[in-house]
């Protein structure tokens, strides 16, 4: 005990040359503050002990909470899972183009809500507005936080304290607790189900009129996939029941496409333009999900409705910001240019051509010199084409613990998320940027070279 009242003072240690070099990067209040706890630490560590530590050893501390702390918590990974909309890795990376717009808005002052034309007050609504209703034809567009809270803002300004109709088989819940018949009732709309759990028909839609409805929703699987004895009436059918009893159709498409996805061999992703073109009052979508923007939820249909929307104080809380505003615009843009398969990484991802993957898994395979190339699958994720897979080439290594390796990885300084399948690790040169490959395999090199 006599010992550790030697430990230096927190004043004393401040003077030391080391800390001082600490203290112009992290400034003092920081540095102070890794000096108190290091000493706190070290006195619990050495209660029982007899020595002090050395000096050295507390500066070895010092730096470690430091930089910890100054480390964001939020970092680039490296994506090798094959799942291209990936939620829990962000979902979508953007273009480039839409990167440098958001730059240019960040670092200064920006027209968000100012009208150049008369140098008053603006509406940060028309920003994507013009672009989203050229793209699609809608007549009119709003942009919020994300789609959860779309729905919200729909179901609350539209349908509060009124009945609106959901079929049984959509009463979803897609990850991360969005469940529909919660943000439902969050809403203050009332729930009314129909339909059984596989099957749906017109005649279900038309008795619920009864319940006097205010709106007629229907909500995109997302996740899952119904097979077997199954059925669900066509839009154009709901919507003229819908229609001929003056209530609203609601489509929540989840993901949005506007590119047709059977081109490159998968399903049928329903696309926000069908929707609007069969009649839907307001469908809404993700920005981040196969639009391959950033995080949105975006709104379109009937310009009555939207102006109600926008008007409802819900909005004010889950309005977009600059950077979504500036970023949703460049990716729209690269639509209304024809070039977003070769643009937007989302749509260049599921447009890569097998031959160009199984040449990187090759090369891979040649540079570490180890492991094996196997056929594989990708997935597009992000509640979109449940089921649906890309056929792709994997890089495969037979490992033994790799769980153990797996964790390796995802402590490496860029973290790299892999998969294991069938008791091997492998990587999809599917999802793994161009840009991030050459340190992927240089980690991927020292990672291994120390295993196998
Ligand atoms: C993904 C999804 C949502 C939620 O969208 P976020 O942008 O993640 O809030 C809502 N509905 C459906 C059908 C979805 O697939």
């Amino acid at each position: 005990m006599s010992e550790l009242r030697a430990l230096p003072s927190v004043d004393a240690i401040l003077q030391n040359e080391d800390v001082k070099g600490l203290m112009s990067i992290y400034g003092r209040p920081l540095t102070t503050e890794a000096i108190r706890l290091s000493l706190d630490e070290t006195r619990k560590t050495f209660q029982s002990h007899h020595s002090i530590p050395e000096l050295s050893f507390l500066l070895t501390k010092i730096q470690k909470h430091l930089s910890e702390w100054a480390t964001p918590s939020i970092m680039p990974v490296i994506n090798a899972t094959g799942v291209i909309l990936h939620t829990n890795l962000g979902r979508a990376p953007l273009s480039l183009t839409a990167i440098r717009a958001m730059q240019v808005i960040g670092q200064g002052y920006s027209n968000l809500e100012f009208d150049l034309e008369n140098g008053k007050r603006g509406s940060r609504y028309i920003h994507a507005e013009t672009l989203l209703q050229q793209l699609t034809g809608a007549e009119a567009a709003l942009v919020v936080n994300n789609n959860a809270s779309a729905v919200l803002l729909i179901l609350t300004a539209l349908a509060r304290r009124r009945a609106v109709v959901i079929a049984r088989s959509q009463l979803i819940e897609i990850g991360g607790g969005f469940r529909v018949p919660d943000v439902m009732k969050q809403s203050g709309a009332r729930l009314i189900e129909i339909g059984t759990t596989n099957r749906i028909h017109l005649s279900d839609y038309e008795q619920a009129l009864e319940e006097n409805p205010v709106a007629f929703l229907r909500a995109h699987r997302s996740n899952f996939r119904m097979v077997g004895f199954t059925s669900e009436p066509e839009v154009k059918d709901i919507l003229s029941i819908a229609h001929k009893a003056g209530i609203i159709f609601i489509d929540d498409l989840g993901s949005g496409a506007l590119i047709d996805t059977t081109k490159f061999g998968l399903g049928h992703e329903p696309t926000i333009q069908e929707s609007l073109q069969a009649g839907a009052d307001l469908v809404c979508f993700s920005g981040d999900k196969l639009l391959g923007g950033p995080q949105a939820g975006i709104i379109l249909g009937k310009m009555a409705l939207i102006t109600k929307l926008k008007k409802h104080p819900l909005a004010r809380a889950i309005r977009t910001d600059k950077f979504t505003l500036a970023g949703l615009s460049a990716t729209l843009l690269h639509y209304l240019k024809n070039e977003a398969e070769l643009e937007i990484p989302v749509w260049r991802m599921i447009s890569m051509p097998l031959e160009q993957i199984t040449t990187r898994a090759n090369n891979w395979q040649k540079m570490l010199n180890a492991g094996e190339v196997i056929n594989g699958l990708s997935t597009v994720g992000g509640g979109s084409l449940p089921g649906e897979t890309l056929p792709t080439t994997l890089f495969s290594i037979e490992i033994k613990n790799p769980q153990a390796v797996l964790k390796k990885l995802r402590n490496n300084k860029l973290a790299i998320v892999a998969r294991i399948q069938n008791d091997r690790i492998v990587f999809d040169p599917r999802t793994v940027l161009i840009e991030q490959e050459e340190v992927f395999t240089r980690s991927l090199k020292t990672i291994l070279s120390g295993i196998l």
